[in-house]
């Protein structure tokens, strides 16, 4: 059985009922408990379950360290291509917003690998929007072949994909495929995907399941707070995690967090999520599952990411970019502005120019705007070590 199906059985209206109207005892027997099943995780992302915050906290960063060490892993996106065929009203890259576009050639993504090896990463996130066109199979394969020979760790942010798809790029060198569902609500689904491939939710919803049969060994998942209620969203990551840590249990898991942020297309959020209720998912999902990385990304300010940091996070991106070519300007030659899908003369947009009329069109606003290595230091002074290499092919061989 699918998650799919899973999903489709799960009670997930009584579930966000209690993750409502939960008391605070109710809430501190959840949190008493070892083992934190999906009931007492809705009691713990709970108001009431705020007023105990100081306490998840303590358990949380005690159980973070016990199965992680004083470490925190580091990674760089590297985007290959803002172009997309689909229209996601939050994303700036929608088909539809007129912006200056590019996909990176092969030897353009080295220059960007090179960049970001020289910061120090060993660990890179490959991301491209959907467009078979610019963004074929046959090109990720060549680009994850290249980049991997001189970077140990790739793994990549595309277009779902069918599981034969999946494999040459596993073959290439990639270890891992992170896919958010973004929401897993479908009438809301269905409004913010307003054309495209992605309007299909049930296939996203799968596809971690496909990218286990090609055998990656890293899979990640998560929604993106701001457009449905956050603890609908959580409950349902959560079952999500549940069921791949169930039946695709040799692959190691992470679930990141990510907050909406400003983008082309102005977007709002339809939801709204607060520091604290952030910092308690974070608990929350740390004590349900004390061996699953939590990812935190640079879409948060530094304030808020350095004290996210000991509560229960393992991974986080530093540095980031999120225009392809932002780390050494490459692909500024080929450089074109859509409207509606079309190439345009470049134009006047606020989005599209930049300012300055250089650099392809980023997918959002990072929050968190210190370099790797000033993010780096920052995780030495609280205490832990930052490590930019976790693994190595050698260890696979
Ligand atoms: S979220 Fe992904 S699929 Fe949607 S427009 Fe952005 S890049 Fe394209």
């Amino acid at each position: 059985m699918s998650f799919v199906a899973e999903f489709n059985s799960l009670p997930l209206g009584s579930l966000v009922g209690r993750a409502r109207d939960c008391t605070v005892s109710a809430a501190r027997e959840s949190l008493a408990k070892d083992k934190i099943a999906l009931a007492d995780f809705a009691q713990l992302i709970s108001p009431a379950a705020g007023e105990l915050l100081e306490t998840m906290g303590r358990r949380s960063h005690s159980l973070t360290q016990r199965r992680f060490g004083k470490v925190i892993r580091l990674f760089a996106p590297l985007y290959l291509s803002n172009e997309c065929i689909n229209n996601c009203k939050y994303c700036g890259f929608s088909r539809d917003n007129p912006i200056l576009r590019v996909t990176l050639s092969v030897d353009e993504a080295r220059r960007e690998a090179r960049a970001l090896a020289a910061y120090g990463f060993r660990n890179i996130l490959l991301v491209a929007g959907e467009h078979p066109k610019f963004i074929s199979n046959g090109y990720l394969a060549e680009c994850v072949a290249a980049l991997h020979a001189e970077i140990p760790s790739v793994s990549l942010e595309v277009g779902p994909m069918e599981t034969a798809d999946y494999q040459p790029l596993v073959a290439a060198g990639a270890d891992g495929l992170v896919v958010y569902q973004e929401t897993y609500d479908r009438a809301v689904y269905s409004d913010m995907h307003t054309s495209g491939p992605k309007r299909n939710f049930e296939w996203r919803m799968e596809t971690p399941e496909r990218a286990y049969a090609a055998g990656f060994r890293r899979i990640g998942i998560g929604a993106l707070y701001g457009l449905a209620d956050w603890r609908y969203e959580a409950l349902s990551v959560a079952a999500h995690a549940e069921y791949l840590l169930r039946n695709c249990w040799k692959a190691s898991l992470t679930i990141s967090l990510p907050r909406l942020r400003p983008c082309a297309g102005e977007f709002q959020p339809l939801t709204h999520m607060s520091d604290r209720e952030l910092v308690q998912l974070v608990c929350g999902f740390r004590l349900m599952f004390p061996d699953v990385g939590l990812v935190l990304s640079t879409r948060e300010p530094a304030k808020l990411r350095d004290g996210l940091f000991p509560l229960g996070i393992t991974l986080v991106s530093a540095g980031s970019r999120t225009e392809p070519g932002g780390y050494t300007g490459a692909g500024k030659e080929h450089l074109h502005q859509t409207v509606r899908g079309r190439i345009v003369e470049t134009g006047s947009s606020e989005w599209a120019t930049n300012g300055h009329a250089t650099n392809a069109t980023g997918q959002f606003n990072i929050a968190d705007e210190r370099s790797a290595d000033e993010v780096a230091k920052s995780i030495q002074r609280l205490g832990y070590e930052p490590v930019w290499k976790d693994w190595d092919t050698a260890l696979t061989a």
